[in-house]
């Protein structure tokens, strides 16, 4: 068995029922991806548009892609036509408006996750917990015409402190059960997608449904 194929294994082995992996292949090769597709995985995330557009002709068709990485408004009309299965990625109301449009364009619907800015670094992207309830709240999303939101997408701070992570993840899950208070309308919006390499069973305990897993799969990423 190969490295990827055992990583793969491994990382499998350690995920609940009921949790979907999300295998983060950036800036790694075709091969590596082909590597962990005859090894049966069918859910792959990438981060740039750019590497996604080679990517998805080179690959089977049966696979889901997910996008992850923060994504600028003129990039949206080339995302939305390699159909991505979810948009994980979603950082301002903007760029949900300009996904909507070009969705509603394209005659598709796109799903996406809200990305919410917990860590304690200001490099990351999303919305703050109390833009993203005051965002539910006003029911700007009854406004979306080709865009259906299946939950939050969430990082947690770059930080060994396994304390402050943890933190980081449950405030991220009460925001989740918060929104599903306030706008009980809201439908099929369920997913929690938070957790990598390093912190995905804290991810997991504290109630994620999809774990974003690169370097414990496809080793280190030479940028
Ligand atoms: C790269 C990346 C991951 C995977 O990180 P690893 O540490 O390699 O597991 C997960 N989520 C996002 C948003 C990423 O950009």
């Amino acid at each position: 068995m190969d490295t990827i194929a055992r990583a793969l294994d491994a990382v499998r082995a350690t995920i609940p029922a009921g949790v979907e992996l999300v295998a983060v292949s950036k800036f790694h090769p075709v091969e590596a991806l082909a590597e962990a597709y005859a090894a049966g995985q069918r859910l792959f995330g990438e981060s740039r548009v750019q590497e996604l557009a080679v990517k998805v002709p080179a690959l089977p068709a049966d696979i889901s892609w997910h996008f992850i990485g923060h994504l600028q408004t003129n990039k949206v009309r080339q995302l939305i036509a390699l159909r991505p299965a979810l948009i994980e990625s979603v950082d301002s109301e903007r760029l949900l408006r300009a996904i909507d449009a070009e969705s509603e364009r394209a005659g598709i619907v796109s799903r996406v996750l809200m990305q919410v800015h917990v860590a304690q670094e200001e490099t990351k992207f999303g919305l703050t917990p109390d833009e993203m309830l005051a965002f539910f709240t006003s029911r700007a999303y009854e406004s979306l015409r080709a865009t259906h939101i299946c939950g939050l997408m969430a990082m947690a701070s770059n930080t060994d402190d396994m304390t402050r992570v943890a933190a980081d993840f449950a405030r991220v899950a009460a925001l989740k059960t918060e929104i599903q208070q306030a706008c009980p309308d809201l439908r099929g919006f369920d997913a929690l997608s938070m957790g990598m390499s390093h912190d995905y069973s804290l991810a997991i305990a504290a109630g994620a449904t999809l774990v974003r897993v690169g370097s414990a799969i496809f080793g280190d990423r030479s940028y």
